[in-house]
């Protein structure tokens, strides 16, 4: 059976739980696979850079993003203005996802 992941790459999500709870980021990547998402801004580590000449990266050591899982985020609903449970809807034969709360539509 194929996972169905309710959130996709661009939608806004807070983080409700674990080390950087309460922050809200744009998903960057989604990872249905692995069950994981990467989120703009969230579960920043440090990693050391190689300097490389060639290519103008002086190295050292830079931040990026790294995964948190999927039940760790939720997706932010416009109108409610906090983060909401999907659920689904469809309008013909048109799959959309709605806030659970208000009936919103959460595509853009
Ligand atoms: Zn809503």
């Amino acid at each position: 059976m194929q996972k169905t992941v309710d959130i996709r790459r661009n939608d806004q999500v807070r983080v409700i739980t674990g080390r950087d709870k309460g922050k809200q980021g744009r998903v960057l990547r989604v990872m249905p696979d692995e069950g994981k998402v990467l989120v703009e801004h969230v579960m920043m580590v440090k990693k050391n850079v190689r300097p490389n000449p060639q290519r103008n990266i002086k190295g050292g050591i830079a931040e990026q993003e790294s995964a948190i899982s999927i039940s760790n985020v939720m997706l932010m609903c416009n109108s409610c203005n906090r983060p909401v449970r999907v659920g689904h809807e469809y309008h013909g034969d048109r799959h959309v996802r709605v806030c659970k709360k208000c009936g919103t539509t959460l595509e853009k």
